[in-house]
């Protein structure tokens, strides 16, 4: 894509990847639009790269479609357990969480962290604990539940797990990459993790580096997908290297994602700006639900942005059953 920001304010969300069955889709660009347009709205004001994309992940979190926050899938006893990340690429500052339980929104907690802990990442009830610490009030567990347990739109009940392969499994992780006034790099990435996983299982999404990378000279990155995969070629931080040694956002987004099939036949998907304000997002999965403002107005939602010729995406398209 690599449209030109003037290195004005930008900012470009996903609602994660895989398959999003045609009835859902209005639903999802929906749910993508306002979660941009709420982070838009900070950047507008000449709020930070931060605060934007803290903002639109909550709005996601709070969407019971999305996997994340509220409406998370079930781990293997039943259970949702919550991972994120925010990373400023100001100073290469993050703060991270992990397998939460009782966290309305993980990505306002791990903002916490970035800003109010000497640590970075911290996971289950220590970081249930430390939120408590510093005035966050818990949930109940119930709080969280969405619609998965009626079945009625879930990616992963609609693909009948076990009918899939667990390594093209998941989908609904949101994300949020932005560049503010000033030029500064901000990400968020929040998750429930995939399907059914083991309890305690954490992927890609809260690593440093694998579901999220911000640094101001190089470029910023959120992935999504098979968090096994996307964690084993370190893909955001691989993308902003890209970005660094002189790719667009564009074309880092094309490579890294031709990346994750040719080496780990992985299936995922990123969101990419890079310093000169241009954006750039990619998939291999059937599809990627996002949304973008770029600081020209321009603004656009959808739920399938790269040709199907993208390396591992006949195959991925091969494996839905298009009738769901
Ligand atoms: N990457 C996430 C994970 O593996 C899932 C996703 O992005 O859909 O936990």
């Amino acid at each position: 894509m690599g449209k030109t920001t003037d290195k004005g304010p930008a900012i470009l969300i996903h609602g994660g990847a895989w398959h999003i069955a045609r009835r859902d889709r209005a639903a999802h660009t929906a749910g993508c639009r306002e979660a941009a347009l709420a982070g838009w709205e900070r950047l507008e004001h000449g709020g930070s790269a931060l605060d934007a994309v803290e903002a639109a992940v909550r709005v996601l979190e709070d969407n019971p479609r999305f996997d994340a926050g509220r409406g998370s899938y079930f781990n293997k006893e039943g259970r949702v357990q919550l991972d994120a990340i925010v990373m400023d690429g100001r100073a290469l500052d993050f703060g991270a969480v992990a397998s939460v339980e009782r966290v309305r929104n993980p990505i306002s907690l791990a903002r916490l962290v970035l800003e109010r802990c000497e640590h970075n990442f911290i996971v289950g009830p220590g970081a249930e604990a430390f939120a408590v610490a510093r005035g966050m009030s818990l949930c109940d567990p119930a709080d969280l539940l969405g619609t998965h347990d009626t079945g009625s739109w879930s990616p992963a009940v609609a693909l009948g797990f076990g009918r899939v392969p667990v390594a093209i499994s998941g989908g609904d992780t949101v994300g949020a990459v932005a560049m503010d006034v000033e030029g500064h790099l901000a990400v968020a990435t929040s998750t429930g993790g995939t399907p059914d996983k083991w309890p305690g299982r954490v992927g890609d999404s809260p690593l440093v580096g694998c579901g999220a990378y911000a640094d101001d000279q190089a470029g910023v990155a959120a992935a999504t997908g098979s968090g096994e995969s996307l964690m084993k070629i370190v893909t955001s931080k691989s993308a902003v290297d890209l970005m660094a040694a002189g790719r667009t956002a564009q074309q880092a987004a094309d490579a890294i994602v031709a990346q994750l099939w040719q080496r780990v036949r992985g299936y995922g998907g990123v969101i990419l700006i890079d310093p000169a304000g241009c954006v750039g997002l990619a998939h291999n999965t059937p599809n990627l639900a996002y949304a973008y403002v770029l600081a020209d107005g321009t603004m656009a939602a959808g739920v399938e942005f790269s040709p199907n010729s993208t390396p591992g995406r006949a195959e991925g398209l091969a494996a839905v059953r298009e009738d769901i």
